[in-house]
């Protein structure tokens, strides 16, 4: 899995952010998005749009057909199924914003970790942990936007995906959001991950809605 665009002045600009549905990733990711230079990767999906979510800012929602067609084109860097939908990281999203010199965030559940682990991608790989069980639940009853039975499917992913906190460089555990941030952006602005994010503006780049 080759992404020559993947360095910049020897450093790789890209972050993967996983954490069970929940655990506040998606807010954690908008506020990472207040960093100069830092912006998020849209996914393609195959869910329902959400109230509120907008096409081509929050996902590139498509078809059953349409994302397997893309799949066969070879277009995904990763993709996976997640609770009955299909969801897949574009390789033409990240090579454009990398081209950019932009940081990019990729938001992706923990299968699609494995298969960037196992291509050899190079990127910082945070994992966002909720403080408990309990509170997570708590946190995705309050959301009301789902179901039950998506509701109790998202619990039990949760469960798996907290036992695939391994494969991750760092885990944050989200219980004050301004501390979790900062956690985040420590790993991402220096230490491990070898630079200084830049101080120009990111352009047009837009805050997805949504939370997870
Ligand atoms: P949601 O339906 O809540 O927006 O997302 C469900 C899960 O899919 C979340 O864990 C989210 O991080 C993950 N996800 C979003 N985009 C991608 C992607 O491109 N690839 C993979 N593997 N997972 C994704």
């Amino acid at each position: 899995m080759s992404l020559p665009e993947n360095r910049h002045q020897g450093k790789s600009r890209l972050v993967v952010i996983s954490g069970p549905s929940g655990s506040g990733k998606t807010t954690i990711c908008k506020r990472l998005l207040e960093v100069p230079g830092i912006v998020m990767s849209v996914s393609a999906a195959t869910r329902q749009k959400r109230p509120g979510e907008v096409d081509g800012e929050d996902y590139y929602f498509l078809d059953k057909d349409e994302f397997a067609r893309k799949v066969e084109n070879g277009e995904f860097l990763e993709y996976a199924e997640y609770n009955g939908n299909f969801y897949g990281t574009l390789r033409s999203e990240v090579e454009k914003k990398l081209a950019r010199g932009l940081t990019v965030i990729l938001e992706i559940e923990v299968q699609g970790t494995r298969k960037l682990r196992e291509g050899g991608v190079e990127a910082l790989f945070l994992f966002v942990m909720p403080p408990s069980p309990e509170e997570l639940e708590r946190r995705l009853r309050h959301r009301r936007t789902e179901n039950e039975e998506t509701i109790l499917g998202r619990l039990a992913i949760a469960r798996e995906e907290m036992d695939m906190a391994h494969l991750y460089d760092h885990v944050v555990i989200n219980n004050e959001l301004d501390a979790a941030v900062e956690q985040a952006r420590g790993y991402i602005g220096h230490g491990d991950f070898g630079y200084e994010p830049r101080t120009e503006t990111a352009g047009d780049e837009s805050d997805p809605e949504g939370e997870a």
